[in-house]
């Protein structure tokens, strides 16, 4: 049976870049995959009033991975809290599959080095992956707000720590830093306890670091190579994962995955079911700015497609054919007008299938 994928091409770039998706998808895995399209945020408003619909939220439930490029623009901008945006689709979205585990991959490309806000011998050879808690902590406990008085309560129970900490042990070659605030936050302290207890009993054989976030922080722009996975709690890896971004130079290049376990060797949802499909996407947005014009960078979603062959489909050999296609195509000069050259994103799009 064809293994079955959603795409959500969302607004604005999003459905200019899921065609070339589709296309090299089809060229390293022909005849495996089946697509089944669904409109997803604004588009989704527009045509139904609302940015996910439970049809389409059910179709990802019963698919096997999700493909989604950006959702948002000018036209569903709104700070009327009664009407809806196309944002609460993607929470909308990672709320109701459970996907607790944010992936971000940062390797900087060496055709790209100088694209990068810091010196190349810095981030030469960078190769990181932040794994992020996505459903807990700070942005989900309890809130109260007077005039004069407001709170954000961060709550972690053991069994949120140790999922996300066994997503990252899984994921790294050699090494995971745990990053908490320890020296000050209780849910900190319960974190370091846990990652500590879970790396001994279950993966001893990866080493395993624990630094204070603002440590971190500094680390990562001063020594990135240090870096192999950055375990962390939702908020410190909404700021990390940002800044760590930031080492490959342009945001048209980075994918992301949210999982619900750690991808094919996944949580599975019960006995005999299989695992929960994850969400596969590019880190930028809709770019409404260059929407239409032909000269979106296509390389971060073709990179999502091949996070969604390795994390979601077990398909490895696949995904990294799909990288280093990609590499080849720009060290062979492949540059769209983001990275300060003047490919369209057909021709980009070209250049990647002629290396496959
Ligand atoms: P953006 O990422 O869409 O664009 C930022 C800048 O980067 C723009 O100049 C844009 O042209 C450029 N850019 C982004 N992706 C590119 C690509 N693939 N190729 C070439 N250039 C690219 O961020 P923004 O402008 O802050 O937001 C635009 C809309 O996207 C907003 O409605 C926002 O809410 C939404 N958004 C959606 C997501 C998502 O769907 N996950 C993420 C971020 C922002």
């Amino acid at each position: 049976m064809a293994v079955k994928i959603i795409l959500l091409p969302g607004d604005g770039i999003g459905p200019e870049i899921v065609g070339p998706a589709v296309e090299v998808l089809d060229a390293v895995a022909p005849g495996e995959l089946e697509f089944e399209q669904h409109v997803f945020g604004g588009a989704c408003i527009d045509a139904h009033g609302t940015p996910l619909t439970d049809e389409t939220l059910d179709a990802c439930r019963g698919s096997d991975a999700i493909l989604l490029a950006a959702v948002g623009g000018p036209k569903w901008d709104t700070t009327d809290p009664g009407r809806p945006r196309p944002e609460q689709g993607l929470l909308a979205l990672r709320r109701g599959l459970g996907l607790f585990a944010n992936l971000r991959p940062v390797r900087p490309v060496p055709a790209l080095y100088d694209a990068s806000p810091l010196k190349r011998e810095l981030i030469e050879r960078t190769d990181l992956v932040v794994v992020r808690e996505l459903t807990g902590g700070i942005y989900f406990g309890a809130k109260t707000r007077t005039h004069d008085e407001a709170s954000d309560t961060c709550v972690y129970t053991r069994a949120e720590i140790e999922r996300i900490a066994r997503v990252a042990f899984g994921a790294a070659r050699s090494r995971v830093t745990s990053v908490d605030k320890a020296n000050v936050l209780e849910t900190s302290r319960l974190w370091r306890e846990v990652v500590h207890e879970l790396h001994g009993a279950e993966f001893p054989n990866v080493e395993l670091e624990h630094l204070l976030v603002d440590n971190a922080a500094m680390r990562l722009i001063a020594a990135p190579r240090h870096f192999d996975v950055i375990l962390t709690e939702n908020m410190f890896g909404d700021i990390l994962s940002d800044e760590a971004a930031m080492l490959t130079g342009s945001i048209g290049m980075l994918p992301s995955a949210s999982l619900a376990g750690g991808g094919s060797a996944g949580e599975p949802r019960g006995v005999g079911e299989p695992p929960t499909p994850g969400v596969f996407e590019p880190v930028h947005g809709s770019a409404p700015d260059i929407a239409g014009t032909g000269a979106a960078n296509p390389l971060a979603m073709l990179l999502s497609a091949a996070m969604m062959l390795r994390h979601g489909l077990a398909m490895e050999a696949q995904a990294a054919a799909i990288e280093s296609a990609v590499d080849r195509a720009l060290a062979e000069g492949l540059r769209t007008p983001d990275l300060g050259g003047g490919a369209s994103t057909a021709e980009a799009t070209q250049a990647v299938l002629q290396h496959l």
